[in-house]
């Protein structure tokens, strides 16, 4: 487990000794119930790095991975540094733990338009179509889907849908940039599907990510421009997120999720690099990968991952508050989001 001392050491010329300082005593705290309760902390690429700091190597990274982490622990508490949904899965995935929240009003743009509802009616205009979500959404939507996918494995699953079901509309849930993103990749293969997203020839309002609907292509020309990274370079480069809009995507040398993004970085040994993604991530990677120069000229944080304070995570760890912190999943729900999950692993 990492200790106060190794925390404070991790942020050598990154974070100032005066912030850590300043939060000393929270920190400890947070380490102490941590260690008395016999909690994980996972963190969320977008978590400020004081706070990403708090988890080990291991439970750092984006929705998929902490899930992955949350189903696996034999810890009793899952604090879930990152927002409400992704504590949702964590307690889908491994139901027996208690699963904490800094706070449960970080909500999320792309997810919270479309809730079970929206799954019910896209149902009634589609009849017969199968529906895929994203991993980014909460429990009630998956509970009224067929399939569940992360960034890294949409196009195989609504690939494999298509087979599964032998209909060439897919309904994809619940973002519209991403659906996209995706429906311009099936062009590309010829692969002969519709995808239908929120917004695409239905009633469904638009959802998608606050963050990155602000990116645009001229954004990216800019930075090219301003930071000598052409397009097309060996060791430079402009990485963009799955949920950025068509043309930003199509300007970039990368998409992908945020850790294929972190992958990306690391494999090509990259000296400079732009991501088109929340601006705490850059923050992190550049504790991270030292030797790389990443490009901090962005502006763009997610309110609510900001919602996730270090008072608020010690709040939760000291008083584990029901109504606060601790989040919760009916079970009838629980088990029906629990399916389409296992099926997307089944198949990836
Ligand atoms: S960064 Fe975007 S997808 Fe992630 S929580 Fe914020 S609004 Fe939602």
């Amino acid at each position: 487990m990492i200790s106060f001392e190794q925390y404070a050491k991790s942020f050598e010329g990154t974070v100032s000794a005066l912030d850590v300082a300043a939060n000393e005593e929270t920190i400890r705290q947070i380490f102490r119930l941590r260690d008395e309760k016999n909690a994980i902390i996972l963190g969320h690429n977008y978590m400020p790095p004081m706070i990403y700091g708090l988890s080990e190597e291991s439970a750092r990274g984006d929705s998929l991975l902490l899930a992955q982490v949350a189903a696996q622990t034999s810890s009793d508490v899952i604090v879930l540094n990152g927002v409400r949904f992704m504590a949702e899965t964590a307690k889908i995935l491994n139901p027996g733990k208690r699963v904490l929240i800094a706070s449960k009003q970080a909500g999320c743009s792309l997810a919270d338009p479309i809730r079970a509802n929206e799954v019910k009616q896209i149902r009634e205009e589609y009849p017969g179509a199968p529906v895929v979500t994203y991993i980014n959404s909460y429990a009630d939507v998956k509970a009224e889907s067929d399939y569940c996918c992360t960034s890294a494995n949409a196009l195989r699953v609504v690939r494999h849908v298509r087979e599964e079901f032998g209909t060439d509309t897919v309904i994809f849930l619940p973002d519209t940039l991403m659906g996209k993103n995706l429906q311009v990749e099936l062009d590309a293969l010829k692969s002969g599907i519709d995808l239908i997203y929120p917004g695409k020839k239905n009633t469904l309002m638009e959802g998608s990510c606050m963050v990155h609907e602000q990116f645009t292509a001229n954004d990216l020309k800019g930075i090219r421009q301003e930071y000598d990274i052409p397009k097309g370079g060996q060791r430079r480069a402009v990485l963009a997120h799955w949920e950025c809009p068509p043309d930003v995507i199509e300007e970039a040398d990368f998409h992908g999720s945020t850790t294929q993004m972190m992958g990306y970085v690391r494999e090509h040994k990259l000296e400079k690099a732009y991501l088109a993604t929340e601006c705490e991530m850059a923050a992190n990677l550049q504790q991270q990968l030292p030797c790389v120069e990443f490009v901090r000229a962005c502006l763009v944080f997610c309110p609510h991952m900001q919602q996730i304070t270090l008072k608020g995570i010690l709040h939760a760890l000291e008083t584990g508050d029901e109504d606060l912190h601790e989040v919760n999943v009916d079970e009838d729900i629980r088990v029906r989001a629990l399916a389409p999950i296992e099926r997307m692993i089944s198949i990836s």
